[in-house]
C-alpha cells in the first residue's frame, strides 16, 4: 500500500522528452484560456480582474520553469563552481513584464490576449511588486540576480520571504502614512514551495563539552528552540539565452504545530501563539534604510538566513559528494550584501566544525577562502554592532566562535604589530564599552578573502577611513566593484519607446552588451535624430502626467522635469532641494523672472517610520508645494508634487520622463547610488556632486555634459571645523529670502485673506519645521546644506539655461544615455566574476527534450 505510489513518482521522475511548450500565439492563448477557465475556475466577470493577471502569470510560469529545469541539470552535471549571494533583501518590483521581456514572448503574448479583449500592458499592472527591500541595496541583489542568469553564470540568490514588505507610503494632510504591505494576500505565481528542502534552525539555549567516545571533546549545541525554515523559489530568466536561475526565500514555519502539553491542559491559545512567535521571524521587513536599531528580531532574521542556506549547501554538497569537503571551498563562494549576512562566517564554521567534525584550521580555511564581503556604506550609524549579551542568549554557540576567531586574529596583529595595544583594541571584533558590542564589519573583513566598495571614491574611503588599520594589514583583500542597474528592466522594459528608437538605430545587441550604445552618440549631431528622442520624452512625459492628473497636479510637457526620488535620509539632502525650489518661488514673487524656463519638480521616497526628522521633511515638500501650487502669482511657471508611494514600479514610470536628475548627496556619503544610473541611461542629464558613482558618471560623460557642484569629499571634511552656516546666510541675500520665507512661517501658517481649504489643510503649528531651520542653521549639520546652496543654486541657473537651447539640451541628453553603458550590472559582474568569484559560463540545457 505505501510502496506503490513511491513506485509511480520515481516512474514520472523518469519521463522523458517531453515536447518544448509552444511560445506561438495559439499555444499560449489556449494555455491561458486554461488556467483561466479551468485551473482558476473563472467565468471572466469584472470582479475577476485579478484572475485575468494570475492566468496569464501561470502561462508564462510552465515556460519559465521548462528552462529552470534545464539550467538546474546543466549545473548539476558539470558540477560547476557556484556562487550564493546572501541578501536580506530583494527589491524585484513585478515579475511579469520582466518574465515577458526576457523570454520574448511580449509580441505572441500580446496578440494572444488581444484575441480575448485584453491588453498585455494593463495586465501587467495588476501585480503587486515585490518589495522586500528598503531601497538601493535590495533593487541592486535584483539586479545582480538578472544579470548573472543573462550571463549564465551559476548563481543563486539567497533571501527572505517577508509576509509583508516595505510598508505602502500614503499622504495625508502632508505627512507620511504607513499602510502595510499585504503582497502574499492574492497568493504569489512566482514562487514554488518547496518543504522537501526545509532547514532546522537553533535559537537560545546553552552549549556544552561532550566526549564522543573516541577522547575527542565535542562541542553540542543543545536545549534549543528550534524553527523551521521553508524555501521558496523564484526563477530568475535570463535575458532571451535559455538560462533560468534561483532565488531561494525562506519563511519560518513552527515545528510542532501546538504544544500537546499545553493543548491537553486545555491551553489552546498560548500553545499556538508559540507557533506564531516563531512564524513571526520572516512576518516583516524592517523599514530602515542606512540605520540598524539593534532590535531581537532582526539579529533572528539574519542567522536564519545564513543558517538555512548554509545548511542547504552543505546538504546538497553531502548529498553530492558525500563527506568529503576538500574540494568545497574550489567550488562554492559565498558573497555577503553588506554586514547583514555576516552570522554566515561563525555559521559555516559551526556546521563544519559541529556537525561535519571538521578541525578548527580545515574549518576556516574553507570560510575564509570562500567568503567575500560587500560594504554599502560609509555612515557610521549605519555599521552594525549587536550586543555581546544578545548573542550569547540568542545564538552562544555563535558567540564562542566569533570570540575564537578574535582570539586568533588579535595573536596575528600583535605578531604583526608587536607592543601597539592600541591597534588591538582598534581592531578588535569586540568593542569593549560599557555595552560589550559585536563589530559586524570587522568580523566579515577577517573571514572575506575579499572587500569590496561600490564605487570608485567609496572604496578609496574605505581604505583610507573606516578600514585603514585592516587595509593596511590586508591591502589585497580591498578591491572596488562600482555598481550597475540592469538595462533590461531600466531601459528596454521601462522605455519602450526610447528602446525602439535605440534598436532601429545600432541594432538590438546593447540589450546584453551596453557598451553599444556609445554607436548613439554620432547621432547627437543629426537634427532629425534629435526630433525624434525628444518627441520620445514628451510622449514618456505626459503618461507621468496622467499619474500626478490623479492627484490634481496639472503641467504642460514643455516644462523642465527636474526629479528627485530615493529614500528621505537628510544625506541625500532633499532639504538642498527644497531650499532651491524656496529660491525660485521667491525669483517669481519678486518678478525675477526673464527668461524664466517653467519647471515641475518631483521630489518622491519613503521615510523609515521612526526617522522624524526625514517624516518633517517630507511634510515640508508637501506644504511647500501646496502653498507654490495654490498661488495665482505662480501659475506654470513652477510645480512641486511630492510622489507617493514611490517603490520600483512607480521608478519605470518616473525614470524614462525625467529631465534632470538630482543626486545632491553631501559628498563623502552616498556609497554608489544607482538611482543617478538609471536616469543617466534614460537620457536625464545629472546635477549632482561628486559623490559616489556621480563621479563615474561625469567621468563618462564628460563635464560639459553634467551639472557638477558642491564642495568635494576632501572640502567637506577641512570645512568642518570652520564651518559657519550663519554666517554663510547673512553674506547671500538669496539665502537670507529664502530662510525668511522658512521662518516666517510661510509654509506653516494660514495665509491671512480668503477662505482655502487646502491652504487651511496644511496649516500647523507656527514652530513646526524648527528642527529642520535649527538644523541648517547648526555649526555642526553633517550634512552641510548651507554650504552647497550657492553652488547648487548657480548649477541650476546653468540648467535652466542649457535647457532654454532645446537642440542643446537634447544633444545632451543623447551623449548621457551613449555614455552610460559602463552602468549595467553586466559590466558589473563580470568583474565580480573575474575578481573574486571566478565561475565559468554554464548554458542551460535547450528546453527541447528535458525530462519534465
Ligand atoms: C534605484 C532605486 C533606489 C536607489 O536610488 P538611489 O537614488 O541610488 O538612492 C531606491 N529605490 C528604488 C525603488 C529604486 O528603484
Amino acid at each position: 500500500m505505501v510502496a506503490e505510489p513511491i513506485d509511480n513518482i520515481m516512474g514520472l521522475s523518469k519521463l522523458t522528452k517531453l515536447p518544448a511548450l509552444g511560445i506561438d500565439k495559439e499555444s499560449l492563448a489556449s494555455d491561458y484560456k486554461r488556467y483561466f477557465s479551468y485551473f482558476l475556475g473563472r467565468e471572466g466577470r469584472e470582479s475577476e480582474k485579478h484572475y485575468l493577471y494570475f492566468a496569464l502569470a501561470l502561462t508564462i510560469r510552465d515556460r519559465l520553469i521548462e528552462r529552470w529545469k534545464g539550467t538546474k541539470r546543466a549545473y548539476d552535471e558539470s558540477g560547476c563552481p557556484r556562487s550564493h549571494y546572501l541578501s536580506m533583501e530583494y527589491l524585484l518590483g513585478r515579475c511579469l513584464g520582466n518574465a515577458a521581456l526576457n523570454l520574448n514572448l511580449e509580441n505572441e503574448l500580446a496578440a494572444a490576449l488581444q484575441a480575448y479583449g485584453l491588453k498585455l500592458e494593463e495586465l501587467t499592472t495588476l501585480e503587486p511588486d515585490a518589495g522586500l527591500g528598503n531601497g538601493g541595496l535590495g533593487r541592486l541583489a535584483a539586479c545582480f540576480l538578472d544579470s548573472c542568469a543573462t550571463l549564465q553564470l551559476p548563481v543563486i540568490g539567497y533571501g527572505l520571504r517577508y509576509e509583508y514588505g516595505m510598508f505602502r507610503q500614503t499622504i495625508n494632510n502632508g505627512y507620511q502614512v504607513e499602510e502595510p504591505d499585504n503582497w502574499l494576500r492574492e497568493g504569489n505565481p512566482w514562487e514554488i514551495k518547496r518543504p522537501e528542502y526545509k532547514q532546522r534552525i537553533k535559537f537560545g539555549g546553552r552549549t556544552e563539552y561532550v566526549d564522543d567516545g573516541s577522547g575527542n571533546w565535542r562541542i553540542r549545541w543543545v536545549d534549543t528552540k528550534d524553527v523551521l525554515a521553508v524555501p521558496y523559489d523564484i526563477p530568475i530568466p535570463g535575458y532571451r539565452n535559455g538560462t533560468v536561475n534561483t532565488l531561494r526565500l525562506w519563511k519560518a514555519k513552527a515545528i510542532h504545530v501546538f504544544d500537546l502539553g499545553k493543548f491537553n491542559a486545555g491551553e489552546y491559545p498560548e500553545a499556538v501563539a508559540e507557533e506564531n512567535a516563531a512564524e513571526n521571524i520572516t512576518m516583516v521587513l524592517y523599514p530602515n534604510d542606512a540605520t540598524e536599531h539593534g532590535k531581537e528580531t532582526r539579529l533572528r532574521q539574519q542567522y536564519f538566513l545564513v543558517s538555512a542556506s548554509l545548511q542547504d549547501v552543505l546538504h546538497d554538497w553531502v548529498h553530492r559528494y558525500g563527506e568529503n569537503f576538500t574540494k568545497f571551498a574550489e567550488k562554492n563562494r559565498f558573497q555577503l550584501n553588506d554586514t547583514h549576512p555576516t552570522c554566515a562566517i561563525p555559521e559555516l564554521m559551526r556546521l563544519l566544525m559541529d556537525v561535519y567534525n571538521l578541525k578548527w584550521e580545515e574549518a576556516w580555511k574553507i570560510t575564509s577562502s570562500t567568503v567575500a564581503y560587500t560594504n554599502h556604506t560609509l555612515l557610521p550609524e549605519a555599521l552594525e554592532r549587536w550586543p555581546v549579551n544578545m548573542i550569547g542568549s540568542l545564538l552562544p554557540r555563535i558567540l564562542e566562535i566569533i570570540y575564537e576567531i578574535n582570539t586568533r586574529f588579535l595573536a596575528e596583529v600583535a605578531q604583526r604589530w608587536p607592543h601597539d595595544t592600541d591597534r588591538q583594541i582598534r581592531m578588535s571584533i569586540i568593542q569593549e564599552d560599557e555595552i560589550k558590542q559585536v563589530r559586524m564589519a570587522y568580523l566579515a573583513i577577517i573571514a572575506s578573502f575579499s572587500v569590496n566598495g561600490v564605487a570608485a571614491l567609496h572604496t578609496r574611503l574605505l581604505e583610507q577611513g573606516l578600514f585603514r588599520d585592516f587595509s593596511e594589514f590586508w591591502p589585497h583583500k580591498f578591491n572596488n566593484k562600482t555598481n550597475g542597474v540592469t538595462p533590461r528592466r531600466w531601459l528596454a522594459k521601462c522605455n519602450p519607446r526610447l528602446a525602439s528608437l535605440i534598436t532601429t538605430t545600432i541594432g538590438e545587441g546593447w540589450v546584453t552588451d551596453l557598451s553599444q550604445l556609445r554607436r548613439l552618440a554620432s547621432y547627437a549631431d543629426d537634427k532629425k535624430f534629435r526630433a525624434r528622442w525628444r518627441d520620445i520624452k514628451q510622449a514618456n512625459k505626459k503618461q507621468l502626467l496622467a499619474v500626478f492628473s490623479h492627484h490634481g497636479i496639472q503641467a504642460g510637457t514643455d516644462s523642465l522635469f527636474d526629479v528627485q526620488v530615493k529614500r528621505i535620509h537628510e544625506y541625500k539632502r532633499q532639504l538642498l532641494n527644497v531650499l532651491h525650489i524656496i529660491h525660485l518661488y521667491d525669483r517669481i514673487i519678486r518678478g525675477d523672472i526673464a527668461n524664466w524656463v517653467p519647471r515641475c519638480v518631483v521630489i518622491g521616497g519613503k521615510a523609515a517610520p521612526g526617522y522624524q526628522m526625514a517624516k518633517l521633511i517630507i511634510k515640508l515638500i508637501n506644504n511647500v508645494a501646496t502653498v507654490i501650487n495654490h498661488d495665482p502669482k505662480v501659475g506654470d511657471a513652477l510645480k512641486v508634487f511630492f510622489l507617493p508611494n514611490y517603490g520600483v514600479s512607480a521608478m519605470e514610470i518616473i525614470c524614462p520622463s525625467a529631465d534632470l536628475s538630482e543626486q545632491i548627496s553631501t559628498a563623502g556619503k552616498e556609497a554608489s547610488g544607482t538611482g543617478n544610473m538609471k536616469f543617466m541611461m534614460n537620457g536625464a542629464i545629472t546635477i549632482g556632486t561628486l559623490d559616489g558613482a556621480n563621479i563615474e558618471i561625469r567621468e563618462e560623460v564628460s563635464d560639459e555634459n553634467f551639472f557638477l557642484f558642491g564642495l568635494t569629499a576632501k572640502e567637506v571634511q577641512e570645512t568642518r571645523h570652520h564651518y559657519d552656516p550663519n554666517a554663510i546666510i547673512a553674506g547671500d541675500e538669496d539665502l537670507q529670502r529664502v530662510m525668511h520665507l522658512l521662518e516666517s512661517g510661510h509654509f506653516n501658517q494660514f495665509q491671512p485673506g480668503a477662505f482655502n481649504p487646502v491652504l487651511d489643510s496644511i496649516r500647523v503649528d507656527s514652530r513646526i519645521f524648527n528642527p529642520i531651520i535649527d538644523s541648517l542653521r547648526n555649526p555642526r549639520d553633517p550634512w552641510m546644506v548651507i554650504a552647497d546652496f550657492r553652488s547648487y543654486v548657480n548649477a541650476q541657473r546653468r540648467v535652466a539655461e542649457a535647457y532654454r537651447d532645446q537642440e542643446r539640451w537634447t544633444r545632451m541628453s543623447i551623449l548621457n544615455t551613449a555614455a552610460s553603458g559602463k552602468f549595467s550590472t553586466d559590466r558589473t559582474i563580470k568583474e565580480y566574476n573575474t575578481d573574486i568569484w571566478r565561475l565559468d559560463q554554464v548554458p542551460a540545457y535547450s528546453t527541447e527534450g528535458i525530462s519534465m
